[in-house]
């Protein structure tokens, strides 16, 4: 059985929408996964990190996946490291980062591990790309619409840099 689960992808390093791009080609690689929609790319302030860091890119990917969350997250990494992403665990610009933010409606908290991502409900930059896919997202923990938790404080943090939602046929 698979899941569908719902990935971010972020960059404020280098050429951000090259990265993107680069991530996403290598997302189709991922053996089990199954992209079923991509969402438009989000700016917004680097948030937590320096005032000097660069704005970031994020863009949304739903997909099917048929294994486990442990081996996507390895899949992710993998791709993380090939477009040279450094300095994991910091909160340092980054060419490429891909966060797991919802896996079906499963709750799973490891060392390695927190899904949903605990910062979803407070993150307009994740919580915009996925909803632009799927308005309807229900949140595991709190059983309720991801939306509801959107402000418009949320909505006017965040800007939408290119508008296209693609979608497999
Ligand atoms: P962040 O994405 O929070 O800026 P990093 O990409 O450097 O930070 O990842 C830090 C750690 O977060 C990773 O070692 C990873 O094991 C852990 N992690 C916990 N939950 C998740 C998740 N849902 N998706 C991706 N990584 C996660
Ligand atoms: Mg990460």
């Amino acid at each position: 059985m698979s899941e569908t689960v719902f990935i971010l992808a972020g960059s404020n390093l280098g050429d951000r929408e090259k990265n993107l791009a680069a991530a996403l080609s290598k997302l189709e690689f991922i053996e089990g996964l199954e992209i079923v929609a991509i969402s438009g790319i989000y700016l917004s302030d680097a948030y937590g990190m320096d005032d000097e860091a660069p704005s970031f890119m994020n863009q949304a990917v739903m997909a099917d996946y048929e294994f486990t969350p442990n081996e996507l997250l390895n899949s992710l990494e993998l791709i993380e490291k090939k477009l040279g992403r450094t300095g994991k665990g910091k909160k340092l610009p980054r060419t490429i980062d891909l966060d797991i933010l919802l896996f079906g409606q499963q709750i799973i908290e490891t060392e390695r591990l927190s899904i949903p991502h605990r910062e979803l409900l407070k993150r307009p930059w994740a919580m915009l790309p996925i909803l632009q896919i799927e308005p309807g997202v229900i949140h595991p923990v709190t059983k309720t619409l991801v939306a509801d938790f959107l402000t418009e404080k949320d909505r006017a943090a965040v800007l939408l840099y290119k508008d296209h939602v693609a979608r497999q046929p």
